[in-house]
């Protein structure tokens, strides 16, 4: 279900690397430290997690996601999930992903974490997701995860509705930023790996900047996330960066 026709490759590519370029100077300026988590029940991503991590999913269903050799290949950045996931989904507890028409950025709302190295930030994944397993979820609830290294984690597959923005998942993408941004702020790094899969996102799914929004935006939320420094940045690589890109409904943006 979440296929979509390729957008042609060559103009909007180009055009999405030129606005990644200019972009990135911007993010120097901000920083912030501050309060509150990711939340939302049944599909709220904060308060987490519990400081015992068991991953109930391995008894309660049989039926497992197979291995697949090769995903991701629009996104040649993201790391397979292979890589991180200590545990299984389970496909009969999640929905198949309607069209993404929006995408989300959150922040994991943990302890503020400021390790960039793989192996810290791949158990930090693992970590986010069995503190959603352990709420019944059938799998992480991000579908991407970008650490302050700069990499992107893949998360739960984009073929299954996500779990992260209450009442509000069909066909909503979510990203999750690791660390606490009440607490502290997102690594340059950081921000330029979130820009980076947004963009590809908007010009994968023709999803215009009015449709990229924070946690916290999503009227049904009632949360903090992506915290006040994540949202700060947000605002700004919309109004900066994302609101250029050659998308249809882009201009609309501009204007207003
Ligand atoms: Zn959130």
């Amino acid at each position: 279900m979440s296929q979509q026709s390729e957008p042609s490759p060559t103009a909007l590519d180009a055009a999405l690397r030129g606005v990644t370029a200019v972009s990135r100077r911007g993010f120097l300026a901000f920083g912030g430290l501050l309060a509150v988590g990711c939340a939302t029940q049944p599909t709220r991503t904060s308060k987490l997690p519990d400081p015992i991590w068991r991953d109930p999913g391995k008894a309660a269903t049989p039926a497992v996601c197979p291995p697949v050799i090769k995903r991701n290949t629009d996104f040649k950045f993201v790391m397979d999930r292979e890589l991180w996931c200590r545990g299984e989904c389970v496909p009969a507890m999640m929905n198949p992903m309607l069209p993404p028409k929006y995408i989300t950025v959150h922040h994991d709302g943990m302890s503020p974490f400021l390790s960039t190295d793989q192996s810290s930030s791949s158990a930090r994944v693992e970590m986010i997701r069995c503190g959603h397993r352990s709420k019944g979820w059938g799998d992480i609830g991000y579908h991407y995860v970008v650490d302050r290294g700069g990499r992107v984690w893949e998360g739960r597959e984009i073929k299954w509705q996500g779990a992260h923005v209450k009442n509000e998942n069909e066909g909503n993408i979510g990203i999750c930023c690791m660390g606490n941004f009440d607490e502290q702020s997102p690594s340059d790094a950081q921000l330029q790996a979130c820009q980076r899969m947004v963009e590809c996102l908007m010009g994968k799914y023709r999803i215009p900047v009015s449709r990229v929004k924070t946690h916290q935006e999503w009227a049904s939320a009632h949360t903090a996330c992506p915290g006040r420094s994540l949202q700060r940045e947000m605002v700004v690589m919309r109004q900066k960066t994302l609101a250029y890109l050659p998308i249809p409904g882009n201009d609309d943006f501009i204007a207003v």
